[in-house]
C-alpha cells in the first residue's frame, strides 16, 4: 500500500500548558478571582497565575515528583487548585482529583490505587487527611493549601505549607514539551459494581475536549465571558472549564466552599458572571434565594446544567423569570465529560415554543468529536426516531479506551463494522435530528445532589446486620436532592428490628449523606430468574412513596 504524503505543518504536541501560556501572553491582565476558605476574595491575573504555576512545577520537580507520577488533590474550586492542575499536568505528572464527599475509607482506597506520591488539600479536609494518612504509605508529602500563617497543627501527619513549597521553585523554569498522549489527569468513577475505576485523561484528549466544549453550540465560551464553575474541580475537572477558560481568555471566578444561594448570588453580581455550570441541585439553592429576596441577575445569561436530568421547570424558571438560558448537557467521567448539549438549530426556528422547549429538555446533540448510537441487547443498531430506546454507545478522542491499570478488563465493544464503542450504561432515545434523551439508566445507582450513592454498597452493609435476611436499596424522588436512598428490608422472623436501629447501624460505616433516609419492612423482595433483585419492580412498588420530611 502507498503511504500518504506527509503534511508540512509544525508538529506541536497538544499540551495543557499551552492554555496558560496562551492566556498569559494574550490575556495577561484578565483575572482569576477566588473566594478563599478564609472568607476573603483573592484576585490575580493570568500572567501572575502562569508564573506561579511554573514556579510550583519546578518545586515539584525538585521534590522528586517524576513524570507520570500522581499528585492527589482534596480541594474546592480555587486559584491554588487551578495552579496544582497546571503545575502537575504541565510538567508531565498526573493530577488526581479526589471527591472529598466519599467516605475516608474509600478515599484511602483510591489514593492507594492511584499510588499518589503527594496530596494537596484545603484546610476544611484536614480531618480526612488525618484519618487516611496512616493508611496511605505511598504519599510522601501532605501539602496544606494555605498561607504560612494559617498552617494548622497536626499530631498525626507532618504537613508542608503550599506557599513554602511553591517558594522552593525556580522562577525561570519553563514548560517542557513531551508526547501529547501522556496522561495529565486521573478521576475515579463511583464504582457502582465493585471498586471505583480510574479514567486517565491524556493531554491530547483534554485539549481537544476543551476546544469542543468552547464551541458556539456547546458552552459558547469567549473572552467576553466571566465564567464561574459551580461544578467542583473534583468532578471531572469541573467539566473542563479550568482548561476552556484560558483557551478563550475568559475571566474565571471560583466560589470556594460557599455554594449556598446567597454566596453564589453575591459573587455572580460582584464579579459580573455571565456563564456558569453545575448539577441541578445547586441551582435549586440559588433559585430559592433569588426568589425569596426578589433579586434579578445583572449579567448572568446562560448556564450549562447536567450530571443528572435537569427538571423542565428549572429551565423555564431560569428563562422566564431570570432571562438565563439553560443548556442541558449530558456527559460522564469516562467522556472527560462532555458528550451532548441541547441547543436549537436554524431549522428549529419555525417550530412552536412548546416544540422548541421539548427539544431543549433533551440531553441534546453531540459535539464534533463524539459519535453515538443506540443498540439493543444484541448490539444491533436501533432507529433514530425519538421513541425507540436502547443502550447508548459512544466513541471519540476524549472517550476512555481502558480504565487505569486495566481495571475491569476491556470496557469497549466492537460493532459489525469493526468499530470500537464505549457502552455508557445509559438507556436513551435519539430523534431524526440526532437529539438524544436519557430515558433510564441501566445502573441502579442513586443520584443524590449530583453525587452517586451505590445501592450495592448499602445493601451489602444492611445484610451484615444479624436481624436482616434480605435488603434492597432504591432511589426515591426527593425535591431537594433529586433522589435519596430508601432501604427495603426483610427481617429475620421474630427479630426486633426498628427503622432507627437500621439507620444507626450505618453510622460510621459510610459517609453520612449515604445513609438511607428511610427503611421499609416487607415480607419479601421481588427476585428475577437468576436470583437478582428486581429493582424495576421494587421501584414500581414504591413509586408513590414519600420520604419523611421530603414535602
Ligand atoms: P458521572 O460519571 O458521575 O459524571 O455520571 C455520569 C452519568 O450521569 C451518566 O452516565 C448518566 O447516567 C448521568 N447523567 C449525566 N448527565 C445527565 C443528564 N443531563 N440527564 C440524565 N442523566 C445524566
Amino acid at each position: 500500500m502507498q503511504s500518504p504524503l506527509r503534511g508540512q505543518m509544525m508538529d506541536m504536541p497538544l499540551l495543557i500548558s499551552s492554555f496558560m501560556q496562551h492566556a498569559a501572553r494574550h490575556f495577561p491582565t484578565t483575572e482569576i478571582v477566588s473566594r478563599r476558605l478564609e472568607g476573603d476574595i483573592h484576585r490575580y491575573t493570568y500572567r501572575d497565575a502562569e508564573a506561579r504555576m511554573r514556579q510550583l512545577a519546578s518545586a515539584l520537580e525538585a521534590r522528586g515528583i517524576d513524570m507520570g507520577e500522581r499528585v492527589g488533590t482534596l480541594a474546592w474550586n480555587g486559584y491554588r487548585h487551578m495552579e496544582v492542575y497546571y503545575a502537575v499536568g504541565g510538567k508531565g505528572s498526573v493530577v488526581h482529583t479526589i471527591n472529598p464527599r466519599l467516605h475516608p475509607e474509600q478515599i484511602a482506597w483510591i489514593v492507594n490505587h492511584a499510588e499518589d506520591k503527594m496530596l494537596c488539600f484545603d484546610l476544611s479536609f484536614l480531618a480526612i487527611i488525618e484519618a487516611i494518612a496512616p493508611h496511605c504509605p505511598t504519599v510522601k508529602t501532605w501539602v496544606a493549601m494555605c498561607d504560612a500563617d494559617r498552617m494548622p497543627q497536626s499530631n498525626v501527619v507532618s504537613l508542608v505549607c503550599y506557599e513554602q513549597l511553591l517558594a522552593e521553585g525556580r522562577k525561570d523554569w519553563q514548560w517542557p514539551e513531551f508526547d501529547e498522549r501522556s496522561a495529565v489527569g486521573l478521576c475515579y468513577t463511583s464504582g457502582t459494581t465493585g471498586n471505583p475505576k480510574g479514567a486517565l485523561y491524556a493531554h491530547r484528549s483534554t485539549v481537544l475536549h476543551a476546544y469542543a466544549a468552547s464551541l458556539p453550540d456547546a458552552m459558547r465560551l469567549s473572552a467576553k465571558d466571566v465564567v464561574l464553575p459551580v461544578v467542583p474541580m473534583f468532578h471531572v475537572n469541573a467539566w473542563g472549564l479550568p482548561y476552556a477558560a484560558p483557551l478563550v481568555g475568559a475571566k474565571l471566578v471560583f466560589p470556594g466552599a460557599q455554594l449556598d444561594g446567597k454566596s453564589l448570588y453575591e459573587l455572580f453580581e460582584s464579579e459580573g458572571v455571565t456563564f456558569s455550570a453545575g448539577v441541578p441541585t445547586v441551582w435549586q439553592g440559588l433559585l430559592a434565594y433569588v426568589k425569596d429576596h426578589l433579586c434579578k441577575f445583572s449579567t448572568f445569561r446562560r448556564t450549562v446544567i447536567g450530571g443528572s436530568a435537569c427538571p423542565p421547570a428549572m429551565i423555564e424558571t431560569f428563562r422566564d423569570y431570570y432571562y438565563v438560558e439553560v443548556i442541558h448537557a449530558w456527559g460522564m467521567t469516562e467522556l472527560s465529560p462532555l458528550g451532548t448539549l441541547a441547543q436549537l438549530q436554524s431549522k428549529h426556528n419555525k417550530l412552536s415554543v412548546l416544540q422548541q422547549q421539548k427539544l431543549l429538555e433533551k440531553q441534546g446533540h453531540v459535539i464534533y468529536g463524539i459519535d453515538m448510537k443506540i443498540v439493543n441487547d444484541q448490539y444491533e443498531d436501533l432507529p433514530w426516531d425519538g421513541t425507540s430506546f436502547g443502550n447508548l454507545l459512544v466513541r471519540g478522542p476524549w472517550v476512555i479506551q481502558s480504565y487505569f491499570k486495566g481495571e475491569g478488563g476491556d470496557p469497549l465493544i466492537t460493532d459489525a463494522q469493526g468499530r470500537r464503542w464505549f457502552p455508557t450504561g445509559d438507556v436513551a432515545t435519539i430523534d431524526e435530528d440526532g437529539y438524544m434523551q436519557i430515558t433510564d439508566r441501566s445502573k441502579d445507582v442513586i443520584k443524590s445532589g449530583g453525587e452517586w450513592i451505590s445501592s450495592i454498597d448499602l445493601e451489602n452493609l444492611a445484610v451484615a446486620h444479624p436481624a436482616v435476611v434480605q435488603a434492597a436499596v432504591i432511589g426515591v424522588a426527593h425535591p431537594k436532592w433529586d433522589e435519596r436512598p430508601l432501604l427495603v428490608v426483610v427481617k429475620r422472623p421474630g427479630a426486633d428490628l426498628t427503622r432507627e436501629d437500621m439507620i444507626r447501624f450505618y453510622q460510621g460505616k459510610v459517609a453520612k449523606w449515604w445513609i438511607p433516609d428511610d427503611v421499609q419492612f416487607v415480607e419479601s423482595i421481588p427476585l428475577g430468574a437468576t436470583g437478582k433483585i428486581l429493582k424495576t419492580k421494587l421501584r414500581e412498588q414504591f413509586s408513590n412513596y414519600e420520604l419523611p420530611g421530603s414535602t
